[in-house]
């Protein structure tokens, strides 16, 4: 019986109908659905995301700049698309690379896309809206290849807070939602008609976020991003909110929401980084991400 359990999970988690089989649970009809199992790494990884980034727990750290290289430009070729999970935009402008804080590699913006509510949560407090910036690292050529590398993927995540005011930039993207949003779309790109910059969806304040070593919050779960979560959050309206939650994944079925529960930390080191932006930050220019890892460890150590 067990072999037979077994042979099935192995047999549905390389087969690519099983990719597009997963789902979130519809919350806004049953507040307590519990969350499914996804299989794979998903349910049986030490380091997955999201999790609850808690300032009090967090060790400090001072890191050089972040540089994101190019993110003003207007983008030309960007195209939209309901991938059933979630709205996803992909083809940004060539040579938009983000380097510098404690990464040790040049990582390539390769698509951005939403999540309603939030994935993470700040001293346990969830958010409206959750925008993901979601890099390769330069030393692969694919995302598939990245995935198989522990500093394979930079995930940037951007966090906004309830408002009055609309979000210029997160209504350049709504107004692509309608073409996108029905379930006869889904998989079906749209070019993006009206300019964005991807600096729009970014705070002023770069220099202070959360990182820490986790995983991709979708299936196949893996375990090779390094997150960025920036601690400065953007005002969106709830309507803005519930534009996104139009989009279909089933047929007359709406996408309420498309985030992950919580995942165990596990003695992971979350390093909550607020560089000194006056002088470059000399005493954070030797640190690198194997730090957090070699962090990681020792804090493994001590706990055992
Ligand atoms: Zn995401």
């Amino acid at each position: 019986m067990h072999f037979v359990t077994f042979s099935i999970l192995v047999c549905c988690s390389l087969g690519l109908s099983w990719a597009a089989g997963w789902n979130y649970p519809d919350l806004e009809n049953n507040k307590d659905a519990p969350f499914p199992s996804w299989g794979g790494l998903c349910d049986s990884g030490k380091r997955q995301s999201p999790i609850n980034l808690e300032a009090k727990w967090a060790l400090k750290g001072k890191f050089d700049k972040l540089k994101f290289k190019n993110y003003d430009d207007e983008q030309k070729n960007l195209d939209m698309v309901n991938n059933g999970h979630s709205v996803q935009m992909n083809h940004f402008n060539d040579d938009m690379v983000l380097q510098g804080g404690g990464l040790g590699h040049e990582y390539e913006l390769e698509q951005i896309h939403l999540h309603w509510w939030s994935e993470h949560t700040i001293n346990s407090v969830r958010y409206p809206l959750e925008v993901h910036m979601v890099h390769r690292n330069r030393l692969y050529p694919n995302m598939t290849v990245a995935t198989s590398f522990k500093d394979g993927i930079v995930v940037v995540g951007v966090l906004f807070h309830v408002s009055n005011s609309p979000n210029a930039a997160i209504g350049s993207i709504i107004k692509n939602l309608d073409d996108v949003q029905a379930y006869s779309r889904v998989n079906k790109p749209v070019t993006v008609a009206n300019s964005l910059a991807v600096s729009d969806l970014m705070p002023q304040t770069l220099g202070s976020y959360y990182t820490y070593a986790g995983s991709l919050t979708t299936p196949s779960c893996a375990e090779s991003v390094i997150w960025i979560v920036l601690t400065e959050t953007l005002p969106v309206t709830l309507e803005q909110v519930n534009e996104f939650k139009k989009i279909e994944y089933s047929s007359g079925k709406q996408l309420y929401n498309n985030y992950r529960f919580l995942q165990t930390i596990n003695n992971r080191v979350v390093v909550l980084v607020d560089s000194d932006h006056r002088t470059g930050g000399a005493a954070g220019r030797t640190a690198s991400f194997g730090l957090i890892l070699l962090l990681a460890m020792a804090a493994q150590k001590l706990f055992l």
